[in-house]
């Protein structure tokens, strides 16, 4: 059986989400350079979309309550109340104590590859980052643009924070428009090209006040390999835009878990 009913989880409203985003203002744009990150805001009630340019490219996805750092993505509870791979429809989850929705996936333009004949998919929440640690203990080298390190920059300037500091707060990502999944004989986290091509997005509606971080990985298209400056690497859009106010009507930031944090005590 499925170790999650999910059929319990806040129901995904189509037709609200396709209301908002029927009539919707820029108000922000940014690129993210190709190995590197850029941090940045988008209020609850925005809609975020990473659009692909100028070439294939994957994005290492970090989020954080705009007021609040301690409440950041958690990729884990997201894979295993959703799948190994997120599209429409899904939410991205917030840590505990507070466990909810950050952002809900409203369009996804690399739907359509679905399950490849490997078992791959598209946008996983498997992968965790590519950093220099793991780089160092498995190649012996130092390399500084990996996604934790970028993300730990963008971070560390859009806050005005020391390095270290920064550090402790980048997480486990959600691996935009990356390609991935599990060998069948062992079981191992593979990828491979990804199919995003200029043109292609992934629209993200912020439930909460969301403090934003996104890299343009080293990997490039992650066809080949990553923590080098070998592969291929293209810029990121970013895109922030507001819906009309009266689609948002009646909506509301969804609450912090209830659970009383008594944990047997009481
Ligand atoms: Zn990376």
């Amino acid at each position: 059986m499925l170790t999650y009913s999910v059929e319990q989880l806040p129901y995904f409203d189509a037709a609200f989400y396709d209301r908002a985003r029927a009539e919707l203002s820029k108000v922000a744009e940014l690129t993210v350079p190709p190995r590197d990150a850029n941090a940045f805001e988008v209020p609850a009630g925005h809609f975020l979309r990473i659009v692909s340019v100028e070439g294939p490219q994957v994005g290492d996805l970090n989020l954080w309550n705009a007021h609040d750092l301690s409440e950041r993505f958690y990729s884990g509870k997201t894979r295993a109340l959703h799948a190994t791979h997120l599209s429409t429809g899904d939410r991205l989850w917030s840590t505990f104590p507070r466990l909810r929705p950050m952002a809900t996936i409203t369009h996804d333009t690399l739907d359509w590859y679905g399950w490849d004949e490997d078992g791959a998919g598209v946008h996983d929440v498997i992968g965790t980052r590519c950093d220099p640690y793991t780089n160092l203990l498995l190649k012996g080298t130092e390399y500084h643009h990996c996604c934790h390190s970028n993300l730990t920059r963008a971070l560390a300037r859009e806050r005005n924070l020391p390095l270290a500091e920064a550090e402790v707060h980048v997480h486990d990502v959600m691996n935009v428009f990356m390609c991935t999944g599990y060998t069948r004989d062992t079981h191992q986290y593979f990828m491979k090209a990804s199919p995003v091509r200029p043109g292609d997005l992934i629209e993200f509606f912020a439930e909460i006040d969301l403090l934003v971080a996104l890299s343009a990985c080293p990997g490039g298209d992650c066809g080949a390999g990553h923590s080098d400056d070998t592969a291929k690497c293209y810029p990121l859009k970013v895109e922030v835009h507001r819906p009309h106010e009266s689609a948002l009507t009646g909506w509301q930031s969804p609450p912090p878990n209830k659970y009383s944090r008594s944990h047997g005590t009481r």
